[in-house]
Order: C-alpha cells, then sequence, then structure tokens
C-alpha cells in the first residue's frame, strides 16, 4: 500500500495541470500521479508507413497513452473560448474559465511556447464574409504552439514535475474503491491510498470510466458523437483564413435537415493522420510551428454532431460501427475526391496520383458514400458547398475527402460545480468527465480543482 494526500489518474493535459497547480498552491501535499501509458520519450507509434503500414495494438497506444496524453503529438491548439471544447463554464462560471484558460496558456508560454502566436477572431472581416454566406464563426483565441513546440512545453513540464510529484508509468488503474479514509486506486500490483482521487484518464480511459462510475453510482447523463470527414486541400484556397486566424470554427445549419455542421481542427500546411482509439482507425490531423516540417496542403475537419435519447444510450458504438465500416471496405481511412463523391464514383490509385494535390496520408481510394449514412453525407456536402462561397475551390473535383473522422465523447458524468462526484473528495476532470473535449478546457479544469483542494484543506 502506497499512501498519499492526493492521487491523480492520467498524466494528460487535464492531470499535468492539476499536478502542476497543486505544487504551487499546496506543496506540502504528497501527490502521485499514475499513467498507463510511456514518459513522454519512449512513446513511439510504430507505423512507419513502409514496414509497418497498420496498428499493431501495441499493450499501450503511443498516440493515446503516456506523459501528455492524447495532446502529446497533437497540433497544441489551444482554444481560449467558451464557444467550443467542452462545457467548463457550466460548472465553474464563464469568467472563472477563462481567466483558467489565460492562466494555462501562460504557463505554456513560460514553459517554452514564447515564440508562438496567440490568434484572435476579435474584429475580423472573415465574420462579416461568414455571415453574409449563412456562416458561423465561432469567436475565440488559439495559440497554436504546434506539435514540436507542444513536445517541447511537455518536456520541460515534466522536468518540473518530477521533483515535485511522484509518477508512476505503465501503471494501470484497474479501479477506485471508496474507503472510510479516502480512496484506494487498484492496480495489477500495488494499491494507492490518498484521501483525495482526481480521475482525469481521457478519451482512451473512457470505457474504463464508464465502469468506475458504475460501480461508484455516478450517474451519467449525455449521449453524443460527432461524425464526418477530413477535408484536404491547396493551402491557399483557405490561407486568407488561416493567415489571419490560424483556425476558423465555423458552423452552418444546412437547408436540407436543418443539422448543424460545424468545422473542427484546421491544420494550416498540415499532414493528415491516421488515429487509433480502441484498434479501430480513423482520421485526424496535426501540422508543425517548424516551417520546414510544412505541407503544401491545409486540412480540417467537417463534422456533424448526433445526440441520441433513450431507449439508445451507446453512441460511441454507433460512431465506431460507421468507422468500422471504412476500416473493413478500405482497410482503414478511406479517401475520396469530391468531384468522385458528387458523381458517385468510387475514387481510384490512378485518379488520386494524377491530381493536382498529393495527399499527406496514405489511405485507400474509395466511395464514402457506402460507409457514411446518408443524411451525414448530405450535410457535409452543403457544408463544403457554402464554405466555397468564402473560400473559392473549396468545392473543387480535387478536393480531398478522408473518412471517417470520429469524434467520440466520454459519457457526461454529474458533477458538481467544482466537478466533484456524489463523494467528496473524488473528482473528475478533463475529457473522460464529458464536460471538456480539448487541451485547453481539460488543463483548465485541473487548474480548478487543484485550487479548489487547497482551499478546502
Ligand atoms: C491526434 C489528436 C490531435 C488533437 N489535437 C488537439 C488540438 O489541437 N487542440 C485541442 O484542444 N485538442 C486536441 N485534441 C484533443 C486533446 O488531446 C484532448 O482534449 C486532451 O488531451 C484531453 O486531456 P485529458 O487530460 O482529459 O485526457 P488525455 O489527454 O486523454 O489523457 C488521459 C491519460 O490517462 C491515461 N489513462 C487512461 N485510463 C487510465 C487508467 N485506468 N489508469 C492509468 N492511466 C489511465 C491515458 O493513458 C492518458 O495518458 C487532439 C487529440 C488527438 C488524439
Amino acid at each position: 500500500m502506497k499512501n498519499y494526500d492526493v492521487t491523480i489518474v492520467g498524466a494528460g493535459p487535464g492531470g499535468i495541470f492539476t499536478a502542476y497547480e497543486l505544487s504551487k498552491v499546496a506543496p506540502e501535499l504528497k501527490v502521485a500521479i499514475i499513467e498507463y501509458g510511456n514518459p513522454l520519450e519512449k512513446r513511439k507509434c510504430p507505423i512507419d508507413g513502409e514496414k509497418i503500414t497498420k496498428c499493431i495494438s501495441c499493450k499501450t497506444c503511443a498516440i493515446m497513452n503516456g506523459f501528455g496524453g492524447a495532446g502529446a503529438f497533437s497540433d497544441g491548439k489551444y482554444n481560449i473560448t467558451n464557444d467550443f471544447g467542452g462545457t467548463l463554464y457550466e460548472h465553474i462560471g464563464k469568467k472563472k474559465a477563462l481567466e483558467l484558460m489565460h492562466y494555462v496558456d501562460d504557463i505554456n508560454v513560460e514553459y517554452g511556447g514564447a515564440a508562438t502566436k496567440l490568434y484572435s477572431t476579435a474584429s475580423s472581416k472573415i465574420k462579416t464574409d461568414c455571415i453574409r454566406n449563412g456562416l458561423h464563426l465561432l469567436d475565440a483565441k488559439v495559440r497554436h504552439l504546434g506539435t514540436d513546440i507542444n513536445y517541447e512545453v511537455l518536456g520541460n513540464l515534466f522536468k518540473y514535475l518530477k521533483e515535485k510529484v511522484d509518477i508512476y508509468f505503465n501503471t494501470e488503474v484497474k479501479s477506485v474503491k471508496k474507503t472510510d479514509e479516502g480512496y484506494e486506486c487498484v492496480t495489477d500490483s500495488e494499491v494507492f491510498a490518498s484521501k483525495y482521487c482526481i480521475i482525469s484518464a481521457g478519451r482512451s480511459g473512457s470505457k474504463w470510466m464508464e465502469k468506475v462510475s458504475s460501480e461508484l453510482g455516478i450517474e451519467t447523463i449525455s449521449n453524443r458523437v460527432d461524425i464526418g470527414v477530413r477535408v484536404e486541400l491547396p493551402s491557399e484556397v483557405f490561407n486568407h483564413i488561416t493567415d489571419e486566424l490560424y483556425e476558423g470554427k465555423i458552423v452552418f445549419r444546412t437547408s436540407k435537415y436543418q443539422d448543424r455542421v460545424r468545422t473542427f481542427c484546421m491544420n494550416p500546411k498540415g499532414l493528415v493522420v491516421n488515429e487509433n482509439t480502441n484498434g479501430i482507425i480513423t482520421v485526424n490531423g496535426h501540422s508543425y510551428e517548424d516551417p520546414q516540417k510544412q505541407t503544401e496542403n491545409t486540412n480540417f475537419a467537417l463534422l456533424v454532431s448526433k445526440h441520441f435519447t433513450e431507449p439508445f444510450k451507446d453512441s460511441n458504438g454507433y460512431g465506431e460501427s460507421i468507422a468500422r465500416l471504412s476500416n473493413m471496405l478500405g482497410g482503414g481511412v478511406i479517401i475520396q475526391r469530391f468531384g468522385d463523391l458528387i458523381r458517385g464514383k468510387r475514387s481510384t490509385p490512378g485518379r488520386i496520383e494524377s491530381s493536382f494535390i498529393t495527399p499527406t496520408l496514405k489511405a485507400t481510394p474509395g466511395d464514402l458514400s457506402l460507409v457514411m449514412p446518408k443524411r451525414i453525407l448530405d450535410d457535409i456536402i452543403e457544408m463544403i458547398y457554402a464554405l466555397d462561397k468564402i473560400a473559392p475551390g473549396t468545392a473543387n473535383d480535387e478536393t480531398l475527402l478522408y473518412g471517417v473522422e470520429v469524434k467520440f465523447y466520454n459519457m457526461e458524468l454529474k458533477l458538481d460545480e467544482n466537478l466533484e462526484t456524489r463523494h467528496k473528495g473524488l473528482f473528475v476532470i478533463g475529457d473522460c468527465s464529458g464536460v471538456t473535449h480539448s487541451l485547453s478546457h481539460a488543463s483548465a479544469s485541473g487548474v480548478y480543482v487543484a485550487r479548489y483542494i487547497s482551499e478546502n484543506l
């Protein structure tokens, strides 16, 4: 049995910022972080595109698990906004949420991000262009660290934290038990006892979190999944938006079904990449701050949210089934030219190769209409034509669509205004709470809980 004042499950942004803040506001506390994956420098995905082209289901996924969490190789876009990225403000208030996101930004700048840029939508002409064309640009500031600087910042935070807290890698918490004194995190070989327990298991820990919630009688409330494609086109098509904003979060209501479609995770001069969730290959994107590593293409996702009501409960299962279909037909991610999709034709390797756009991800040419539900595909096509009005060229025949992109959400847990469960001293933060879906919200939720604990010691 190991005894601590606070145990933190997961070393993603939520866990890291909880530990960081505790070291500042309550340095007397003995804190442990228990992390399923590897330290940062040992996180290497074996897929090299040559010898290993497909996921070989490693014990822990280098992309999703380990120090830095799912965010370690991300684009490092820290969006400072209450308009998207989570609903932390519903618990702690809009002003506090923004203040904490700014605080997280200050730390990222201090730990290596000083040379990066903070973009803002404030008084942008692009907003007017959007409104005139039935599109809506969401308000945000965004710090783009880039995959390279994000990695550097995490490395520096690790150097700081390893002197202040005990970090256990390759250690999976199997269960969380409530005791008279607090909580026990049970692993295969040890038990970590503490008065306070903060769970920050992220998206990869979503199924485990559901199990823990049901064992501890914590109610879950919502049920959502986002499904769509990743669009890749020449960077010139969007550079008037990305040069000014880096990322434009644009929302559109379709006329056919009145559904909301949104752009998500825009990566100027970036790369489209595979993402592995529980062995299912979906698509994602990122980009580098270093001009040497940039490409000629910009990519972003177009997503449609599906909310389910009773009796259906497994929204993630629905998204997984659609992704599995693309994996079945394409052996992984499918790529299709927009022109081929519109004409009801499968894209062929020949047509992709003879295109003027060079795909940045090796994917199987195919037909997305055999994979995506009609309603979602219709929504996406309508949005592409709408975007073409503010960024002419979006609806060109050669625009590439990769599918499927799925954004899985954790079941939202019933938490109070301090992100505390019905059990005193047990907090759930970050993406596994269902409250946050982004780096900045997850990090801010950690800072909030650390301060709350220190104030209530
Ligand atoms: C490829 C990619 C790109 C992204 N790009 C961006 C971006 O640019 N901007 C943005 O805002 N968001 C981005 N995101 C999302 C962002 O990474 C997440 O919102 C964020 O990492 C959530 O932080 P978290 O701490 O809640 O969880 P995570 O980062 O998922 O960390 C959870 C950690 O808990 C560990 N864990 C899980 N279960 C257990 C257990 N039982 N025992 C011990 N440890 C456990 C996991 O191994 C993991 O390391 C991206 C995600 C991906 C995958």
